[in-house]
């Protein structure tokens, strides 16, 4: 099991306790008196498992009464979130009992059996196929599956249905950092573990708010003992900010200068490590030409910051003995969010705070299972982080699956926005959504959902036949959710932990995993998949296909050892007791030449910059703690929807708020080219002057975002866009003033 010692985990023997089981016996059990439990001898009644919604990938305790879970506690002998849990965890059982699950398939909105399901889906996918080719159906997957879901999906669409398209929702969220550190190390490797986020004496977070996006990652930070610098870089005041030692509020989308003058700050400081860069980098000759052009003068300008702040800045990265640079969403939603993340790498490299405690170059994910998804969808990489495009890789994976190797696409997937495009263009007549609603998510609404009344047939698979994407589908399919269901999650320190299963899925509902099965024999390929018989069968394949990858599996001796060391992170070849994998204490980088590499652009200016008839920054992002994306699941829990506001919010500075006439709590028009929507004016010193901000929660929102996306990763940019807010009055426009409630229907004209 993991070493209790090295993450000061309290005592806990559940087996002896007598009393009511209480959250409060669960995080502080040395309080009560209780001494350590090996793990693997909990009481009856009490299973483990990770929880279903975030990358953190906490590990939770399910309390049963004969044998169904009917609580859920944070386990604090699992390394990652040691007895803490979020909002989210504590009401991950309510989700299963909202009364809108799926219990059977529904046809044009009508109960049918499984087979009729399946018979109509075959014969409609098989029937466009036939007329338009193979390629025509594609397939919109997510990280909130199994690797082992995920594992099947992509092998049976594409190696069964002949399916040549096929993309995650993870391309929303996690996209630019794949592409990063496949140019920069060689492999979608995040380097780190959590326990740098205790032992680095400087923190830095580039876009990301973890006090509420991350809220156990959070606590970690919290219980870093160095007193380290907290550096926040946002345009927003966000929660993280206000906790923060150091906060720069530059201007959105600067952020590539920024980060460009800062290495050419450090660099003229001496703040480098000239033996690392010399042995471990290739490219930095070229980079320190390049950044030399990145005055501070012209930082100021751009980014709206102080001189003191950059100047206070680089001074704390030059002497931190252990620097770590975390970055999420605010980088890697934008128009050149590639190079950004490439840019915060390069920070790291040039001062060699990589491989060491403390360090690093972090990209946080998203989902549940966002790096399984990365790993094992077969969506943009061939199953186990390989390429489609490599005829060796594709031999390995065909006889690790025992498959011929034939019927492995030879070419790559188009990216979810190519799909979505390809729709339009009429080379996608077909569609199988999967655990996604894209219907609520995907940038610039309206144009995702004119894709959807072109499909010849869309199929929704998903535990809801509420969401606004299942509410589109010709064939809804009731699927099984986390806890009803077993499989492996990988977390944003590449641990991968078991989530057992401990309820029943209520009426005909069936795990995603036996959905994919049932396609598989009715679509006439299933002999093709007859190893993957259970989700632990399927994981012994997705191990063999790993072999010899920077995220080799193969030690890992099957789920008890999961369970019993608290998870593991990969790589792991050898079954040796969990420990911490932190990547390139050696310095040895997956390129090539085992060399890391410097990669830098020109920063260019945003598409869509405010103009004189929409003079506001639309930015977007998370809520609240309490809320999960779309609220697919997190809407179903009174609890979580007491925790947020349940009016669409937009948050302004007072003096835009003053000039637009507008006080808090009035009721706004915002618009952007694309639409508008009527929101609650929240006056908030969180927004700097020119800029708005709405939650992505609200099904409205992305009615205003753009199609804008980095061209190399192919990730929607959501948080910049040229908006316009209006006082709303009894008008020649028509627009009503009504209370504005979350609800499922646009208000967009
Ligand atoms: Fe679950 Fe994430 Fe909350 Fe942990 S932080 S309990 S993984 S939602």
């Amino acid at each position: 099991m993991t070493n209790p010692a090295a993450f000061k985990l309290p005592a806990l023997s559940l087996r002896e306790w007598s009393g009511p089981l209480t959250a409060e016996l669960v995080r502080r059990p040395a309080a009560f008196g209780l001494g350590q439990v090996p793990v693997g001898q909990l009481p009856d009644g009490v299973s483990r498992g990770v929880c279903g919604f975030c990358s953190t990938g906490c590990g939770l305790l399910f309390h049963q009464q004969q044998g169904v879970a009917v609580n859920v506690t944070p386990d604090p002998t699992y390394p990652v979130n040691l007895g803490m849990a979020c909002p989210k965890g504590w009401e991950g059982l309510t989700p299963l009992s909202a009364t809108d699950r799926g219990t059977t398939p529904l046809l044009d909105g009508k109960p049918v059996s499984w087979h009729a399901a399946m018979t109509h889906f075959t014969q409609n996918f098989q029937a466009i196929q036939a007329k338009h080719g193979k390629a025509s159906v594609a397939f919109i997957s997510t990280g909130q599956m199994m690797c082992e879901d995920m594992g099947l999906l992509g092998a049976v669409a594409k190696f069964g249905m002949g399916m040549i398209h096929g993309d995650g929702n993870t391309r929303q969220c996690m996209a630019t950092s794949v592409t990063a550190y496949k140019q920069a190390f060689g492999f979608d490797a995040p380097p780190f573990t959590y326990a740098d986020f205790e032992a680095s004496d400087v923190i830095v977070f580039i876009g990301g708010n973890p006090c509420i996006a991350h809220p156990i990652m959070w606590q970690r930070v919290m219980q870093n003992r160095n007193q380290p610098e907290i550096i926040v870089v946002d345009p927003r005041k966000t929660e993280t900010a206000m906790a923060a030692t150091q906060h720069l509020p530059l201007r959105p989308k600067s952020d590539l200068t920024l980060l460009y003058t800062l290495a050419n700050l450090l660099i003229d400081a001496g703040a480098t490590d000239p033996d690392f860069i010399t042995q471990h980098t290739n490219n930095y000759d070229a980079f320190r030409e390049f950044v030399q052009d990145f005055t501070l003068e012209q930082c100021l300008a751009e980014t709206g910051l102080t001189a003191d702040a950059i100047q206070r800045l680089v001074k704390t990265i030059a002497q931190g003995k252990a620097v770590s640079f975390w970055w999420t969403m605010g980088v890697n939603q934008g128009h050149q969010a590639t190079y950004t993340a490439q840019a915060i790498i390069n920070l790291a490299l040039l001062t060699g705070n990589i491989g060491r405690p403390g360090t690093g170059a972090n990209s946080i994910t998203g989902q549940c299972n966002a790096m399984g998804s990365r790993l094992f969808s077969n969506t943009t990489n061939l199953i186990g982080g390989h390429d489609f495009l490599n005829p060796a890789h594709r031999e390995k994976v065909a006889q690790a699956l025992d498959i011929p190797v034939e019927v492995i696409p030879q070419e790559n997937s188009w990216a979810y926005d190519q799909i979505i495009q390809g729709i339009h263009d009429g080379a996608i007549k077909g569609l199988w959504i999967i655990a996604t609603n894209g219907a609520h998510s995907w940038i610039n609404q309206q144009h995702f959902r004119d894709a959807m009344a072109k499909l010849e047939y869309l199929v929704v698979q998903d535990m809801y036949p509420t969401t606004e994407t299942a509410q589109l589908a010709h064939l809804y399919l009731p699927a099984a959710g986390w806890g009803e269901k077993e499989g492996t999650f990988i977390n944003s320190e590449r641990r991968i932990g078991l989530s057992r299963k401990v309820r029943v899925a209520p009426g005909q509902a069936l795990s995603d995993f036996n959905i994919f099965r049932l396609v598989a024999s009715y679509y006439g390929c299933g002999t093709l998949f007859e190893n993957w018989t259970s989700p632990e069968a399927a994981f012994r394949m997705l191990q063999k296909c790993s072999a010899e990858q920077p995220c080799d599996i193969t030690g890992i001796e099957g789920y008890d050892m999961l369970e019993s060391q608290g998870g593991v992170q990969w790589p792991c070849t050898e079954p040796t007791p969990a420990q911490e994998r932190r990547l390139f204490a050696d310095g040895k980088f997956f390129t090539p030449d085992q060399r890391a590499n410097f990669r830098y652009a020109t920063p260019e200016t945003a598409p869509e910059a405010p103009n004189a008839e929409y003079p506001l920054t639309f930015l977007t992002g998370r809520g609240s703690s309490a809320q999960w994306h779309t609220g697919s699941r997190t809407n179903k829990s009174t609890v979580l929807r007491k925790l947020h506001v349940a009016e669409l919010i937009v948050e302004m500075h007072a003096s835009d708020a003053l000039a637009l006439g507008l006080q808090d709590g009035a009721l706004a028009e915002v618009s952007t080219v694309r639409g508008r929507l009527e929101a609650t004016v929240r006056v908030a010193p969180t927004v700097a002057p020119g800029c708005i901000f709405m939650a992505m929660h609200d099904s409205r929102v992305n009615l205003l975002t753009p199609s804008v996306f980095d061209p190399q990763s192919r990730q929607p940019s959501y948080k910049y866009a040229a908006a316009r807010v209006r006082k709303i009055s009894a008008s020649a426009d028509g627009i009503s003033v009504t209370r504005n409630r979350i609800d499922r229907d646009p208000v967009c004209s």
